[in-house]
């Protein structure tokens, strides 16, 4: 442990599994407090408990981000758990995807993807409000000085535009605004909010896509990124969940402390960048 987030509170949404779980794993190794959501119950205390049983301090709280009065559950965390008015962590992982081609894309395929990534977001940091930009507030009353707190965004090298995800990439064009204007109106408080974009990622989302499942890709695509990965990408497989964490740990940590507003692609040299 290098202690890169001692002592600190951070929230971590989607955190049952894939970037969201392996980022949870990492922080604790730095020593945060953690509070831990995910929609699902199962996995999300899996987490927990391999936290809590190997030294760390966490709890977990059940969240659908598109529900405001969860997201403001999840925060609330802080003092009912923790004790503590004040979050110096967000990191919004959270995230799905739903493909389809747009002339066969219905409204509600639409509206499940930006209502959980985009909607969700927006949720999930106006429901940290009190605890982030309100708490800063107060401590400079209080000290005249403010710590540093972070807000990581998840988008995605299909912000960019994908084929088949029309839905999916507008969702991770949104979180770019929306993470470049957070940083605009929280800078004052010292709150950075940056952005990671990462590229194909071995999880759920990016397994080929097996018959009768939402997720996944199709086997040609999955072929394609392998062959963009020997073309251009560096000399390595798929990238991982710890590839994206630690980004997201380095935009958490003090190491950051004078970025925001950014947006840095992850995508190990196989796609331009964002
Ligand atoms: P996973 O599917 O492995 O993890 C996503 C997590 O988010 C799951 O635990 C899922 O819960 C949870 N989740 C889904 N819907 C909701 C909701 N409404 N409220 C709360 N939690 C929810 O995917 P990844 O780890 O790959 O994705 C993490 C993030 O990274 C996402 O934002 C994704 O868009 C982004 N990303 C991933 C890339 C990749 O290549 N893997 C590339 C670019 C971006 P449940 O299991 O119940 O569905």
């Amino acid at each position: 442990m290098s202690n890169l987030l001692k002592n600190k509170v951070a929230v971590i949404t989607g955190a049952g599994r894939g970037i969201g779980q392996t980022t949870a794993f990492l922080f604790a190794k730095e020593g945060a407090k953690l509070i831990l959501s995910d929609i699902d119950k199962e996995p999300l205390d899996e987490t927990v408990s391999k936290i809590n049983s190997s030294g760390g301090n966490a709890i977990g709280v059940v969240c659908d981000v598109t529900k405001k009065d969860d997201c403001e559950k999840v925060m609330k965390s802080a003092s009912n758990d923790f004790g503590t008015s004040s979050i110096d962590v967000l990191a919004n992982i959270a995230g799905i995807t739903h493909d389809k081609m747009i002339h066969k894309m219905t409204l509600e395929d639409w509206n499940f993807i930006i209502g959980i990534n985009l909607t969700g977001t927006f949720n999930c940091i106006q429901a940290a409000e009190p605890f982030m930009r309100q708490a800063a507030k107060e401590e400079e009353d209080k000290t005249g000085k403010i710590k540093t707190r972070s807000i990581i965004n998840i988008s995605s090298i299909s912000a960019m535009g994908n084929v088949g995800q029309a839905n999916y990439a507008a969702s991770k064009a949104g979180i770019i605004g929306l993470t470049k204007t957070v940083a605009k109106e929280w800078a004052r408080f010292n709150i950075t909010c940056n952005a990671v974009a990462p590229g194909y990622i071995e999880t759920r989302l990016t397994q080929v896509r097996k018959e009768g499942e939402d997720f996944g890709l199709p086997e040609k695509q999955r072929q394609m990124v392998s062959t963009m990965i020997k073309e251009t990408g560096l000399n390595r497989e798929l990238g991982q969940p710890e590839d994206i964490a630690k980004v997201i740990l380095f935009f958490a940590s003090d190491l950051s402390s004078y970025v925001t507003g950014q947006v840095l692609t992850v995508a190990g040299g196989m796609m331009g960048t964002i």
